[in-house]
């Protein structure tokens, strides 16, 4: 930032999540920190240069999309038929344009169609058949294979998830800790615009065209002229709560700063209902927030005064 520019910020996460410290080891972890810290970079050029938050978010979630170790783009879980459905979606605060993609197959870069959504078509939401349908038709749009998001660690996480339920009959409808590593990302550009972006591949072993909270606008991701927040967790409780929206409206309607918002939705009415998860959110003034109530959440930030940092467990570690 420059002393005569305004102040900007961003805050991307690579889901929350069962994460052990002691069965992550030191390779992983800093292989994880390279790949926040080079999609930190990707949206920070373009805040720094003065771009839009829109652009900023958009290309944060694109990096984090092209790594294989976040459930999102390359890296997606597999659903029950060992096949990939991938949701996103994106919001413009100040202009409350929105677009989301869900449950689709070929689409490199889920994102980037959710923005063309928004931007070339006049509905905010497309799924499946027709949004690859939609996809045709925008030649900007990669495509690739399905067996292109393929990953052996994601194979096996399949495998071990569909003994356990083989195993387990009764226990088969606790999906706690089944989700893992989504994608997100919040900024506050230097015009004082906000913006939020959510990218998935949903939960392993998923069944039936299950859609979670990541392409709902409200649920999953939300940008206003107050606050643009992103959510990682377990997908139903987060449509239930409408999570995104809460921490918004609770900032319009009772005056609540972000991190009293942010937190009372993340860390009491989530679990309350028995779900668990994280989000990151930014407000209008570059105060950030970034709770979750599960034992880890993939995290990077720049701040306003420019300190930036990655965190994976505890108080920012
Ligand atoms: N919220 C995502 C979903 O339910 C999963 C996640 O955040 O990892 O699809």
């Amino acid at each position: 930032m420059t002393s005569s520019s305004k102040p900007f910020a961003l805050v991307i996460h690579g889901g929350a999540g069962v994460i052990e410290r002691d069965q992550l080891s030191a390779a992983d972890e800093q292989s994880i920190r390279d790949d926040l810290e080079r999609a930190l970079e990707a949206g920070h050029a373009i805040l720094a240069n003065g771009g839009n938050a829109l652009d900023a978010v958009e290309a944060a979630v694109v990096a984090l999309e092209e790594s294989p170790r976040f459930n999102a783009g390359k890296g997606s879980v597999y659903n029950a038929e060992g096949r990939h459905e991938l949701d996103a979606s994106i919001m413009e605060g100040h202009t409350r344009r929105a677009g989301a993609v869900a449950g689709v197959e070929t689409i490199r870069n889920p994102v980037k169609l959710a923005r063309v959504v928004m931007e070339h078509s006049p509905h905010v939401m497309m799924i499946s058949a027709g949004a690859e349908q939609f996809a045709d038709t925008q030649p900007q749009i990669e495509r690739v294979a399905n067996d292109w998001f393929d990953t052996d660690t994601r194979r096996v996480q399949l495998e071990l998830e569909q003994a356990r339920e083989r195993a387990t009959k009764a226990d088969a409808d606790n999906l706690r800790g089944k989700y893992f590593g989504t994608v997100g990302a919040v900024a506050l550009d230097a015009h004082g615009n906000l913006a939020a972006a959510t990218s998935t591949g949903g939960m392993t072993n998923k069944r039936y065209g299950r859609v979670g909270d990541s392409p709902l606008i409200g649920a999953g991701t939300w940008a206003d002229e107050r606050c643009a927040v992103s959510g990682t967790g377990w997908g139903e409780f987060f449509i239930r709560n409408v999570v995104a929206h809460d921490i918004a409206a609770r900032m319009a309607y009772r005056g609540d700063t972000l991190a009293v918002a942010a937190d009372a939705v993340i860390l009491q009415r989530v679990p309350e209902l028995g779900g668990d998860g994280g989000a990151i959110a930014v407000d209008s003034d570059g105060n950030i927030a970034m709770p979750f109530s599960t034992s880890g959440m993939y995290r990077g930030w720049v701040r306003p005064d420019g300190t930036r940092g990655t965190a994976i467990f505890g108080e920012n570690d």
